[in-house]
C-alpha cells in the first residue's frame, strides 16, 4: 500500500457514469483523496504533481458491487467447514481480490462479520470499502435455516461476535427487531432478511413467501430509527409485494418479477439488485454447488425469467443496481455481472448500474459513483473502450491501475511515476 499523494491522471478517456457520453481526452486532478478538478487534456500545469499516465485505458469511477459474501466460503453457501484459521486467510484473500479487480466499494449481503469493516477501514485487511449487513436474519425453516430435515440443530453452531457472523433464525415481529437491533450494534450498515425461498437451502420451497408483514416490518423501524433500510432477498413477485408493503428498500434477485410488482417497486422508490452471475453460474454447472437433480432443473427455468425481470423493472422504472452473488471459491470475477446485464440495459447503462445507481441505494452519491469534482477519488483504469467492448470488464487483469481515496492501491504497468 502506498501513501496517499495528490496526483493527475493525464491524457485520459473518461466515462464518469452520471450518464454523459465521454468526450476528448482529460487531466483528472486528485488532491486530498478527492477528485479536484477534470480539465481537457495537455496543460503543462500540474507539472509537479505525481503524475499517472492514462494512455491506452479509460477512467471509470471504481466499481461497485452491491451484493457480495466474502466470508461465504463454502461452496454450498456456507462458512465452510474449515479451521477457523482457513476461513480467516481464505476471506482475507477475498476480500483484497475485489480490490484488484477494480472495486472500491461493496455492500455485503449477509454473513460478514461488520468487525472485517473496520478492519478494512484501519488498514490490517487491504480491500474496498465494505458495507456489512452482519448475520441475515431469517425465519425457522427459511433460506436461512441450514438445518436439514431431520436436524433440530446445526452442526455448524452460532455466530462468533467479531468473526464469524451467521444466519439469524428468528419468528415474531419482537425477535426479528432484537436480531435487526444486534447486527447494528455490532456494525451493520442496513438489514438483511431473507423474504423468499432459495435454490441452496435444504427445506424451503423456491416459491415459498417468507416472514410476515409485520416480522418485516418490525426490520424496517429498527432500521430507519438508525438512518438506514432493509435489503430482501426474494425471488417472487408475492414475496416482493409483502416485502415492499413492509417498507423494504433493496429487493435482491427479483427473479420473477412482474408487471403489477414492478410499477409498486417504481411508485415506493425501491430498488432492485439482480444478481445474474450466480445464477448462471449455478445453471451451467448445477453440480459444484451439491444441487439434486430436482433442484438444477428448478433453477435452470428461473434463470431465462431472471433476465426478463430485468427488462420488467426497467421497463416500470424501477432503479436497477448491480450485485454479484458470487460464494465460495469462485468469488473474482464481479465484472461479469456487468457483462451479463448489457445485453438488456446496453453497455453504458450497465456501467451505471456498478456505479451511481449502487452508489444511490448505498446513500453514498455524494461521495462515490461518478467521476465529478468533489467526490472520493475511488477510480480505476481500464483497458481500452469499455463501450465498444463491454466484455472487458469479465477479465480483471483488464482493470490496470486502482485508486482508493486517492492512494494507489494497484498499479499493474507502473503508470504512477513520483513528483521530481
Ligand atoms: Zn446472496
Amino acid at each position: 500500500m502506498s501513501e496517499r499523494t495528490d496526483l493527475v491522471v493525464r491524457d485520459v478517456s473518461v466515462l464518469d457514469c452520471t450518464g454523459r457520453e465521454p468526450s476528448g481526452r482529460h487531466d483528472v486532478v486528485v488532491h486530498e483523496g478527492r477528485i479536484a478538478a477534470i480539465e481537457v487534456a495537455g496543460h503543462a500545469k500540474h507539472a509537479r504533481l505525481t503524475s499517472v499516465d492514462g494512455a491506452g485505458c479509460t477512467l471509470l469511477p471504481g466499481l461497485t458491487d452491491a451484493h457480495v459474501h466474502f466470508a461465504i466460503i463454502g461452496p454450498h453457501g456456507d462458512h465452510g467447514d474449515e479451521p477457523l484459521i482457513n476461513h480467516v486467510l481464505k476471506v482475507a484473500s477475498f476480500i483484497s481480490s475485489a480490490l484488484d479487480e477494480g472495486f472500491t466499494t461493496v455492500r455485503d449481503a449477509g454473513g460478514l462479520e461488520p468487525a472485517w469493516a473496520k478492519a478494512v477501514e484501519s488498514g490490517l485487511v487491504r480491500g474496498p470499502r465494505i458495507l456489512p449487513s452482519g448475520s441475515y436474519l431469517s425465519q425457522t425453516g427459511g433460506h436461512g435455516d441450514h438445518r436439514l430435515a431431520h436436524e433440530a440443530v446445526h452442526g455448524h453452531g452460532a455466530s462468533i461476535p467479531g468473526l464469524i457472523a451467521r444466519a439469524e433464525v428468528v419468528d415474531g415481529a419482537d425477535a426479528v427487531r432484537r436480531a435487526a437491533r444486534e447486527q447494528l450494534r455490532r456494525g451493520a450498515t442496513q438489514i438483511k432478511i431473507f423474504a423468499s425461498g432459495g435454490v441452496v437451502s435444504p427445506t424451503d420451497p423456491f416459491d415459498s413467501v417468507q416472514f410476515s408483514r409485520d416480522e418485516i416490518a418490525a426490520a424496517v423501524e429498527v432500521a430507519q430509527g438508525w438512518h438506514t433500510y432493509v435489503l430482501a432477498h426474494c425471488h417472487t413477485s408475492e414475496a416482493i409485494d409483502v416485502a415492499v408493503a413492509a417498507g423494504v428498500r433493496s429487493i435482491e434477485h427479483g427473479s420473477l418479477l412482474d408487471t403489477e410488482t414492478a410499477a409498486r417497486m417504481a411508485e415506493h422508490g425501491v430498488f432492485m439488485v439482480p444478481t445474474l452471475q450466480t445464477v448462471v453460474m449455478i445453471r451451467d454447472d448445477p453440480d459444484r454447488f451439491g444441487l439434486t437433480a430436482e433442484k438444477a432443473a428448478a433453477i435452470r427455468s428461473v434463470a431465462d425469467r431472471c433476465f426478463e425481470s430485468i427488462r420488467v423493472a426497467d421497463a416500470a422504472g424501477v432503479a436497477i443496481g448491480s450485485g454479484s452473488d458470487v460464494v465460495g471459491p469462485w468469488q473474482g470475477r464481479r465484472g461479469e455481472e456487468i457483462v451479463l446485464k448489457a445485453p438488456i440495459l446496453g453497455a453504458h447503462r450497465a456501467i451505471v448500474s456498478a456505479t451511481r445507481t449502487n452508489a444511490e441505494l448505498f446513500n453514498l452519491a455524494h461521495r462515490i459513483g461518478t467521476v465529478e469534482v468533489g467526490k472520493d477519488a475511488d477510480l480505476i483504469l481500464l483497458r481500452g473502450e469499455p463501450l465498444d467492448d463491454v466484455e472487458l470488464f469479465a477479465d480483471p487483469d483488464n482493470v490496470r491501475l486502482v485508486l482508493q481515496r486517492g492512494t494507489v492501491m494497484k498499479d499493474a504497468d507502473g503508470r504512477v511515476t513520483p513528483q521530481a
